[in-house]
């Protein structure tokens, strides 16, 4: 009698894991899965506002760093919607290592957006219908099947649809850390709404490096490029779908660069000292505290890394990484009301080989997680 009373507490403690799942209102399986990075916003020479950056040259630089996805993001204006014959049928699109991600950069009046997609799709029909009502927008978004992230949405060209019809949020955009401090206002306001929306990085490089060269856009790639920042992806598999299912279900963390520590946020509302949520899960608030650990991966730079827990879109707390790379914090979610919990690390930036100036012109932010949500509700 009793074990079954313990057993259904248990139950309800417990958000019951999903194996591989795209329901972005559950919790997914924290073991089942690989962890993979990327960058979603870079321009190739199917921009016309780019320098010596050549499809090769780009996938090249991502294969050095690591990387295992890749969306060359170009503006969709400069070819009058025809990126099918631009940027994907260009010979040099093709990597044996990279997941390279079908897209453009949706570039309009009213914004700039990217797409994703893990196959080819009519993009044709998303550029003719830019400056339509939102709702037939949202018709041929839907139509295509793809993802619309929403670029630097409150920067130049800031983004002026309706997020709701927006799958991802680019939060973080290129190498210079403060013009993005506002992107987290607007990111803060759609979760706080109830909106769950995962956020992403992109480093909106346009410029390869030229080793010598004074220009302008040369001494920019020496700051700013393929990875700064990077988005990193839990995903149950090493598929283009995947990719981008995680990215909407905002299991996904940003890194300043390729080689900066990845950060991982997970909680464990049961008491049993083990996690069973990570970032982008979303779970029935627990009658009691809830103890969240914040992990930082890969190598650390000597000094301090401080994080700040952002609790609906308040500060929480401010704490510091032990000397283990974790911290842990506790918290009550709000028993009826959403909650969501999320993490900013600043701290020491690590240096980015090849990309000299990184260290210069980054600020200090080192990384930011996506929440984990209690009681958003998928009908919203
Ligand atoms: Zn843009
Ligand atoms: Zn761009």
């Amino acid at each position: 009698m009793f074990r079954v009373a313990a057993l259904a507490l248990a139950v309800l403690l417990a958000p019951a894991a999903s194996a591989q799942t795209n329901d972005k209102f559950v919790v997914a399986s924290l073991t089942d899965g690989v962890w993979m990075k990327g960058d979603l916003h870079v321009h190739s020479r199917h921009s016309k506002d780019s320098t010596n950056h050549s499809e090769a040259r780009i996938i090249a630089d991502a294969e050095r760093a690591g990387f295992d996805f890749l969306l060359i993001s170009d503006h969709d204006n400069h070819v009058n919607g025809d990126t099918a014959h631009h940027t994907w049928s260009d010979p040099e699109f093709h990597s044996d290592k990279l997941l390279l991600l079908y897209g453009a950069e949706w570039t309009t009046v009213r914004g700039h957006a990217v797409i994703l997609s893990a196959k080819p799709y009519d993009h044709q029909k998303l550029f003719d219908i830019r400056d339509a009502r939102d709702v037939a927008v949202q018709k041929v978004k839907d139509g295509l099947g793809v993802h619309l992230s929403a670029n630097h949405p409150t920067n130049k060209d800031h983004f002026g649809y309706s997020y709701d019809m927006v799958d991802s949020l680019e939060v973080w955009n290129t190498v210079r850390w403060a013009p993005n401090k506002t992107n987290l206002m607007v990111w803060d306001d759609m979760l706080s709404s109830g909106r769950k929306i995962g956020a992403r990085g992109g480093s909106d490089s346009h410029h390869g490096t030229v080793p010598g060269s004074t220009a302008p856009q040369a001494l920019e790639a020496t700051a700013n490029n393929i990875g700064t920042p990077t988005t990193w992806v839990f995903a149950p598999a090493r598929t283009r779908e995947a990719v981008i299912a995680a990215i909407g279900r905002g299991r996904a963390s940003i890194s300043a660069n390729p080689y900066a520590p990845r950060v991982e946020l997970t909680a464990d509302v049961n008491g049993d000292g083990k996690a069973d949520m990570m970032m982008g899960d979303n779970a029935k608030a627990p009658a009691g505290p809830v103890r969240f650990t914040v992990r930082l991966s890969g190598k650390r730079e000597a000094g301090t890394y401080r994080v700040r827990v952002i609790k609906n879109a308040g500060e929480l707390a401010t704490l510091d990484i032990g000397a283990d790379g974790t911290l842990g914090f506790t918290d009550t979610p709000e028993a009826k009301g959403r909650s969501y919990y999320r993490v900013e690390v600043e701290g020491p930036q690590t240096p980015y080989p090849g990309v000299d100036n990184f260290q210069k012109v980054a600020g200090p932010m080192v990384a930011i997680s996506n929440p984990i949500f209690f009681n958003f509700d998928p009908n919203f």
